[in-house]
């Protein structure tokens, strides 16, 4: 079994019940469990043009699927949630980035891990934190050491 963390965002069509529906979903993906959820936290958007104010969380699951394959549910899964593909960084019902995968490094045409902009996002590093204070990235580099050196953004955890 591979410990994995999981990113989900969302600003449209009330984020937060997003999430929670993702999360739904996510315990059903075949040999996978999914282990606690962070607090949800609202963040400002960092994509073009006017947005909502997008809503955060980190899960951390646990699974023995490949890679790829958990990629392949959590893209099924945001293709559930309406997820259209239009432009980067556009506005978006649901999001699910595969931010660790245990202490692997891959580097495959589908995915980058460790998620390639994460340690430059309060908004994955703050949640992450929640879970796992003490984590350390594939390089050695603690996680804690990310978060000081991260850009502020507004950021702020809801109840
Ligand atoms: P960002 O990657 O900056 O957070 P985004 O989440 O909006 O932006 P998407 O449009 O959701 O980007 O994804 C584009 C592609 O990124 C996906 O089709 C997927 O193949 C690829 N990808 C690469 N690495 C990862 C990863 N670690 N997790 C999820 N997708 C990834
Ligand atoms: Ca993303
Ligand atoms: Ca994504």
């Amino acid at each position: 079994m591979t410990r994995c963390y999981i990113g989900l965002g969302s600003n449209l069509a009330d984020p937060a019940a997003q999430l929670r529906s993702a999360l739904a979903h996510m315990e059903e993906i075949p040999q996978t469990q999914v282990l606690s959820c962070s607090g949800f936290y609202a963040s400002a958007p960092i994509g073009p043009g006017e947005q909502p104010d997008y809503v955060n969380a980190v899960a951390s699951v646990e699974t023995s699927l490949a890679a790829e394959a958990l990629l392949d549910a959590l893209q099924a899964i945001e293709h559930l949630h309406g997820r259209e593909r239009t432009l980067r960084w556009g506005a978006r019902t649901l999001d699910l980035d595969i931010l660790l995968f245990g202490d692997k490094t891959l580097g495959t045409a589908r995915l980058t891990v460790p998620h390639p902009r994460m340690a430059e996002r309060n908004f994955v590093l703050e949640p992450l934190a929640e879970l796992a204070p003490d984590l350390c990235m594939p390089d050695g580099t603690p996680l804690q050491t990310l978060l000081a050196r991260c850009p502020p953004n507004r950021l702020h955890r809801l109840k």
